[in-house]
């Protein structure tokens, strides 16, 4: 059984829905199961209606998820003849759970709106991509993800129970492959015991693939991208990235910890842990190789460079000249884990320590006021962070050249440089 997971690219348009329906199909000799983000942007305009409905602003709410759902009923019509009865019908069921919630008034936190209604996106994709394939003759089914994947009630940042998750997958995909080729999910969501919908943050649709793949030891994961492979940089920043046809589970680990845009951070574990490879394609060209990322140490690699924009420095100082070990730093990772932040690359001096975190403002602003009832705060803000592996002393110098560095960190492999 393969694992592939197709991103919201992939199906932004009913072009792009058909292609990736002809690639499931080109694979449906095998047992597939296939995991969907939502479309295109639709992540995006779902949070803005939960902004809406949070604030009050029922009209507006309405309105924008309004938009919503004539894209998806616009593109079912174009997919589906037969299939569309039934296939409509679903989705006016994840339409109705929609709006009886922005009908309602928010009484709790947004977190736990913003996933009753983010979650919608992933539904609505799925049902399309399995009723066209339905329409294709594909013997396909759909499941809710939300009745496999168990989590916690971290909503927006939820975490996996993977007993009662393994449990719940087990029972109800294998069954279904003696009747189906093709079972149809989506990624990013699950719910709690009490079934409330949850995410598991941005993005987070490459981990729900290596999830499944972890649980029912499939032969591999693919994640279907719009680029043709991963890169040693972003492109658009550096003309000579290059293609990196290898990679080991070690190196894209460190490369998602240091920020590169490549595959959801989480992603690597459950996939090493049970030695199941990972393929990086492109959905527009799927003759390409791509990367398989692997067990295999990585060959040769060319410097890998992750820029990061947007940082901000933060030192904490302690305010009685304690030295900075200890207590002063548990207490400050304490409030790290409060605030749900964790720093890209620090250090430490006698009784300071130097952070620098990605800049999200209230999040920022909550960890710097708590902190300055024990340390003395400072902080500079529009920093950007560069990090490159396997780094060459020769190249440093033109990617910093008319930058103020401000930290550095050094091993073998990598450098990091915060600069202003
Ligand atoms: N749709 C979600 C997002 O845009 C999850 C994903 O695409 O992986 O973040
Ligand atoms: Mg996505």
């Amino acid at each position: 059984m393969k694992i592939y997971k197709f991103g919201g690219a992939s199906i932004s348009g009913l072009e792009r829905i058909k292609s990736t329906a002809n690639i499931i199909q080109g694979a449906a000799q095998e047992k597939l199961i296939i995991v969907i983000s939502a479309m295109g942007k639709t992540t995006n305009a779902l949070e803005k209606v939960a902004e809406a409905f949070f604030q009050g602003k029922k009209t507006e709410a309405l309105d924008l998820f309004n938009q919503i759902k004539d894209n998806h009923l616009t593109l079912l019509k174009y997919l589906t003849v037969t299939q569309w009865l039934p296939a409509e019908m679903q989705l006016k069921q994840f339409f109705t759970e929609v709006e009886w919630m922005i009908h309602d008034k928010p009484v709790r936190n947004y977190d736990y709106y913003y996933d009753q209604i983010v979650c919608c996106g992933e539904l609505l994709s799925s049902t399309l991509v399995t009723y066209y394939l339905k329409e294709q003759q594909c013997k396909a089914t759909w499941l809710d993800a939300r009745d496999l994947l168990r989590t916690d009630d971290t909503f927006r940042n939820a975490n996996v129970d993977w007993t009662r998750s393994e449990q719940m997958i087990q029972q109800t995909v294998g069954p279904l492959f003696e009747e189906y080729d093709i079972v149809i999910t989506q990624g990013f969501i699950g719910s709690t015991d009490e079934n409330e919908s949850t995410t598991l943050g941005r993005e987070g649709s490459d981990y729900t693939a290596a999830i499944f793949a972890n649980i029912l030891q499939g032969e591999s994961v693919t994640i279907w991208k719009d680029v043709d492979a991963v890169m040693s940089a972003d492109p658009k920043k550096y003309p000579d990235a290059s293609i990196l046809s290898s990679l080991s589970f070690t190196e894209v680990i460190e490369m998602a910890y240091y920020g590169a845009q490549v595959i959801h951070p989480k992603t690597i574990k459950p996939l090493q842990n049970k030695n199941i490879p990972l393929q990086v394609k492109s959905f527009l060209d799927p003759s390409l190789p791509g990367t398989l990322i692997s067990q295999h140490a990585s060959k040769q690699l060319p410097p890998i460079i992750v820029h990061k924009e947007n940082q901000v420095l933060i030192q904490f100082k302690t305010k009685d000249f304690s030295f900075m070990e200890g207590e002063p730093i548990q207490h400050l990772h304490g409030l790290f884990t409060a605030h749900r932040i964790s720093p890209n690359c620090t250090q430490n001096t006698a009784i300071s320590l130097w952070c620098s975190f990605d800049h999200h403002a209230e999040r920022i602003e909550a960890l710097a006021a708590d902190a300055a009832q024990f340390f003395d705060v400072e902080m500079e803000k529009n920093l950007s962070l560069l990090t490159i592996r396997h780094y060459k002393e020769e190249s440093i110098e033109s990617l910093t050249k008319g930058k103020t560095i401000l930290l550095e960190q050094k091993t073998q492999q990598t450098i990091q440089l915060l600069m202003r």
